[in-house]
């Protein structure tokens, strides 16, 4: 296994300080989607390392959550240093293990380097509130604790952004990290976790062992993690299928959960829309990263008076996107993570067509080896939003339906079970504020002008229904870290009780 490790993957990881022997050699295969070859083998986290793994944390946790939190800031400020000097090289990495462009992979890196940023400012800010109490001589506030060990479980397609947003907030919050990454991506992880041992070495003795730990494995591993009453949240992100399990065990137990699920992203397309503005925005939300971002547009809804105008000019950008090794060209869109999200394409090609669907594009691209898989992303004309058009296929396909009515449109847009990313194409000031009304997008997200995809760090990120109603990143997003109490201080001499009670005793 090792002799036939790619030499390109090995001196990566040697330049974070990881030795071959660390992730070869063991029954835990992973391959780089790009050519589909075996690029490590690692040995599994066993449940008794995991549980060690755990209780070391919360013991950090005792420590941690009494060091200031503008100190704790001081460790996500040199993480975010460091992130900035291995940029080119998690980059790189992202984009063998998980397929994404050159420029896609640096962006993923940006993303954690951005949330750093955003931590360390809030380090100084995890305000709470002074409130007015209606007893005389007593103050009221809130105030906000570290919560305890967070665990992230994490999907194949952020291998390393989604590990950042959480642990960046869980961290200036006062809380450890216990991170089980996706098992098609465990290498970006190993990487990760090099790049924040060189800041906890430069941030001295302040930091206590255990404050940030990886766990390698799949769906049992992540178990481990969700059952545990020693991890008081469970920051989960991958499909509502596995949102559905992980969901129900953790509220068992009482615990916390973010849970960031699959999206069924629609954007909308009205008369008055720039339809040069559209079409770039649509094909970089429907195509880039092959589809497989979870807020890819999966749905298009063109006004009938542009269809004809549109949708002829997407089918070709459609046919003239370039598909290849993003490392090698300088291709747009490069492979599928594997043969499961192949079949799972073309399974969902074959029920639109049997739904009375057109499908351009789609087909297998002859690039690389036989073990990589490669497509020609998928524009399907739908007579209505049926079939698989109801649902998250994790792969490059755009369902496209003509509307005529403003109100059912919005009401096709929000009739699917997700709930993450959603964009509107107007001109026309009264559809864009109803879409972002109440009776509007039912998202987490909904935009104007711009595409589905491509969030920035400084807003809240997540969304509603079956994406699961968990919010990561910026905003208040640290909220869901910490504890909250409301404080009542008595600094009088007497003792009213709220609501006019009275329970005098002699
Ligand atoms: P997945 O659900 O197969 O796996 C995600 C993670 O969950 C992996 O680490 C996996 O090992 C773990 N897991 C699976 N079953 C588990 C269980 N029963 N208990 C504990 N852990 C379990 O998802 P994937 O294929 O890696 O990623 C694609 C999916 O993730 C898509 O649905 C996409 O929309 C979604 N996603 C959502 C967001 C978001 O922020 N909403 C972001 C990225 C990806």
């Amino acid at each position: 296994m090792t002799a036939a490790l790619p030499a390109s993957t090995r001196d990566l990881m040697a330049k974070f300080g990881i030795e071959a022997s660390v992730f070869t050699g063991g029954p835990m295969a992973s391959f780089s989607p790009l050519t589909g070859e075996q690029i490590a083998g690692l040995t599994p986290t066993s449940a008794a390392e995991t549980d060690a793994a755990i209780a070391r944390a919360h013991a950090a946790f005792l420590t941690w959550r009494n060091l200031p939190a503008p100190r704790r800031g001081e460790l996500v400020r040199l993480l975010g240093e460091e992130l900035r000097a291995a940029k080119e090289d998690l980059g790189r990495l992202v984009s063998i293990e998980a397929g994404k462009s050159a420029s896609e992979g640096l962006g993923e890196v940006q993303e954690m380097i951005d949330i750093c940023d955003f931590a360390v400012g809030l380090s100084r800010q995890l305000y709470g509130l002074t409130i007015a109490t209606e007893r005389p001589g007593h103050r009221m506030m809130e105030t906000w604790h570290p919560l305890g060990v967070v665990g992230i479980i994490s999907a194949f397609n952020f291998p390393v952004a989604v590990w950042s947003w959480n642990a960046a907030l869980a961290l200036v919050c006062g809380n450890p990290v216990v991170w089980k990454p996706s098992e098609k991506t465990p290498l970006t992880a190993l990487a990760s976790q090099a790049i924040l041992d060189r800041a906890l070495k430069r941030f001295g003795a302040d930091a206590p062992e255990g404050l940030s730990q990886v766990l390698i494995g799949g769906a049992d591993v992540g178990n481990a993690l969700v059952v545990n009453p020693k991890v008081a949240l469970v920051s989960a992100t991958g499909s509502t299928r596995m949102g559905r399990i992980v969901g129900p065990k953790v509220a068992e137990r009482f615990g916390r959960t973010i849970l960031e699920l699959g999206g069924n992203n629609a954007g909308i397309v009205t008369p008055s829309a720039d339809l040069d503005m559209a079409l770039r925005a649509i094909a970089f939300g429907a195509m880039g990263t092959a589809g497989q971002r979870c807020t890819t547009m999966r749905r298009l809804f063109v006004h009938e008076s542009v269809y004809d105008t549109l949708v002829p000019r997407l089918i070709k950008a459609y046919a003239s996107v370039s598909v290849g090794n993003v490392l090698e060209t300088q291709a747009l869109v490069g492979p599928l993570i594997d043969k499961d999200a192949f079949d799972g394409m073309q399974k969902a090609l074959e029920a639109a067509k049997a739904a009375g669907g057109t499908v351009h594009g789609g087909e297998r691209q002859p690039v690389g080896p036989d073990t990589a898989y490669y497509v020609k992303p998928a524009l399907v004309e739908m007579p209505s939003q049926t079939g698989p058009v109801l649902h998250e296929t994790f792969a490059p396909i755009l369902y496209v339906m003509k509307y005529s009515d403003f109100d059912q449109v919005i009401e096709l847009h929000n009739a699917v079970g997700a709930g993450l990313s959603s964009s509107i194409f107007t001109l026309d000031m009264r559809e864009m504020e109803t879409f972002l009304s109440a009776s509007g997008s039912d998202c987490g997200i909904a935009n104007v002008n711009i595409g589905t995809s491509g969030a920035e760090i400084g807003g809240a990120f997540g969304g509603e229904k079956e994406t699961g109603g968990g919010r990561e990143s910026g905003s208040d997003a640290w909220r869901a870290y910490m504890r909250r109490a409301t404080n009542t201080v008595n600094y009088s001499r007497a003792l009213p009780l709220a609501q006019g009670v009275v329970f005098d005793i002699d």
